[in-house]
């Protein structure tokens, strides 16, 4: 039946679903256990539905910029599945966003935000535009013209929108305050917003801090260890990358790597956060290359002058690797290094950052390897948190959003792993995502009939 359904998937969306078919493989690949148990599944078509869209909206967005010239871009809001609470996934900005890319994400948000175990269902959205070297007011400009569009769809129990690449606390207030001026509703429509008016404490931190906490969890119960004065890799530089840096330095790891798509910074006295943040933080994008004139010791690796197939942030030795950056970023090469160089655990800050062939070879190697969906969860529940907030017109302090991003991080990674026990695939956290998440929203899709 798994195989039928991927088949068909393959036959009606071309060569353009590419990573949308390499998402929804890996998710099939883990369920035959599952399906074989359960004779409802077949009875509800519960695969053939799980892997169709509830709907994908597509629209045009124009916009002006600073030289009064006229632009089009397209936009995008893929509503997926809503069997366990109002849509809800972030927008994703970049040049290389398309239909296909959006429907990958938008079903690995079904199966994370499942696993997070509120009621939150799952969706994607975004645009092709470039935030790279635009003005304030451009982007100001585009994310008006992009609610426009978007705001005819969404709703605070339809469908709640966040960030993702491209799109952080500044894009968020822009698209808000438009909303706010077409619909009159002053409702917890998006999240991510600015803390003056309804951003929940803690949520820029959310998703790097989540992965933190998932991967404290995951050694201490799997190989009773701890991350404090041990090496660590990070790719990226925006918000998840950041974030994890934080929080890994707080809990007193040192962090020696970070990138962005253009090369890599290798700094072995530990990453200088105060610094990246000028080059990076609150949208600002300037090259990783100025890190190194500032910092001696440190070194810049640019992409172009690095083997093709492999990244230089996954040939530096660690004790654990965090890729978040962006999908498939990290190969089978990359994966072959990171063992030979003796890292003990991969845990992924990004959707889908690791190729399939990498992930087979961490679980054949006993690499611990935490899937995104498992272990960036942090994000979308604080997300959850601050709809609660909005609904009840109420602030939570940061020591209790921690608290609680802390406590739901351990659930999962507890979930997962227990469920990869019963299925007898112990330490495969993939499966355990997986075959976890897919019961909870197959419960529910059959609860609510067809
Ligand atoms: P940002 O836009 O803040 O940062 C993305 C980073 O990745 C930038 O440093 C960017 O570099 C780098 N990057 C982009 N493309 C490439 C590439 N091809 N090769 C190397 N580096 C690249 O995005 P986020 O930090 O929000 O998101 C990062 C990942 O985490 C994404 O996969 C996202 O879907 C996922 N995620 C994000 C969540 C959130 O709360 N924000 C929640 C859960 C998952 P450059 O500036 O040069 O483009």
């Amino acid at each position: 039946m798994i195989k039928k359904i991927i088949e068909n998937l393959e036959k009606s969306n071309c060569s353009v679903d590419g990573i949308f078919i390499q998402a929804v493989s890996e998710v099939m690949n883990s369920l035959q256990p599952v399906i074989e148990n359960d004779d409802r599944y077949e009875t509800y078509a519960i695969l053939e539905r799980i892997v169709t869209a509830d709907r994908i909206i597509q629209f045009k967005v124009q916009w002006v910029d600073d030289h009064n010239h006229v632009h089009v871009n397209n936009g995008y809001r893929i509503q997926y599945n809503n069997a366990l609470g109002p849509y809800k996934g972030g927008l994703r900005f970049h040049p290389s966003v398309t239909e296909g890319m959006l429907k990958f994400l938008a079903f690995e948000q079904i199966f994370k935000n499942s696993l997070t175990g509120l009621p939150i269902g799952g969706g994607k959205g975004g645009s092709d535009f470039d935030p790279k070297g635009k003005s304030d007011f451009e982007i100001m400009n585009f994310c008006r013209a992009f609610m426009r569009e978007l705001h005819l769809y969404i709703g605070a129990r339809i469908d709640v929108p966040a960030g993702d690449i491209g799109v952080g606390n500044r894009e968020i207030g822009f698209l808000f305050g438009e909303y706010k001026r077409i619909t009159r509703n002053y409702d917890g429509v998006l999240s991510g917003k600015p803390f003056t008016f309804g951003g929940s404490l803690l949520r820029p931190e959310a998703t790097g801090y989540g992965v933190v906490y998932f991967a404290q969890e995951m050694l201490k119960e799997e190989l009773e260890e701890v991350l404090e004065n041990q090496i660590c890799t990070v790719s990226g530089a925006g918000n998840v990358a950041l974030h994890t840096i934080e929080k890994l330095q707080h809990i007193g790891a040192k962090v020696v790597t970070c990138s962005d798509s253009e090369g890599t910074i290798y700094d072995p006295s530990g990453i200088n956060l105060t610094l990246l943040r000028i080059l990076k933080d609150d949208g600002r994008r300037l090259s990783l290359e100025n890190y190194a004139t500032q910092v001696q010791g440190s070194q810049y690796i640019k992409k172009a002058d690095y083997p093709i197939g492999g990244h230089a942030t996954w040939n530096i030795p660690c004790f654990a690797a965090f890729p978040c950056a962006t999908q498939n970023e990290l190969t089978e090469m990359d994966a072959q290094i990171l063992v030979n160089n003796g890292c003990v655990a991969v845990i992924e800050g990004a959707n889908m950052p690791t190729q399939p062939k990498a992930i087979e070879l961490f679980l054949r190697e006993g690499v611990l390897f935490a899937p995104g969906k498992a272990s960036n969860a942090g994000g979308v529940a604080v997300s959850e948190f601050e709809m609660s907030q909005n609904a009840s017109m109420e602030k939570w302090s940061y020591e209790k959003v921690d608290a609680k991003l802390k406590e739901i991080m351990c659930q999962i990674y507890k979930r997962v792993a227990l469920t990869a026990k019963e299925y007898g695939k112990e330490r495969n956290f993939v499966d355990g995502a997986n075959i976890a998440a897919f019961k909870r929203l197959a419960e529910a899709m059959i609860l609510e009939g067809v």
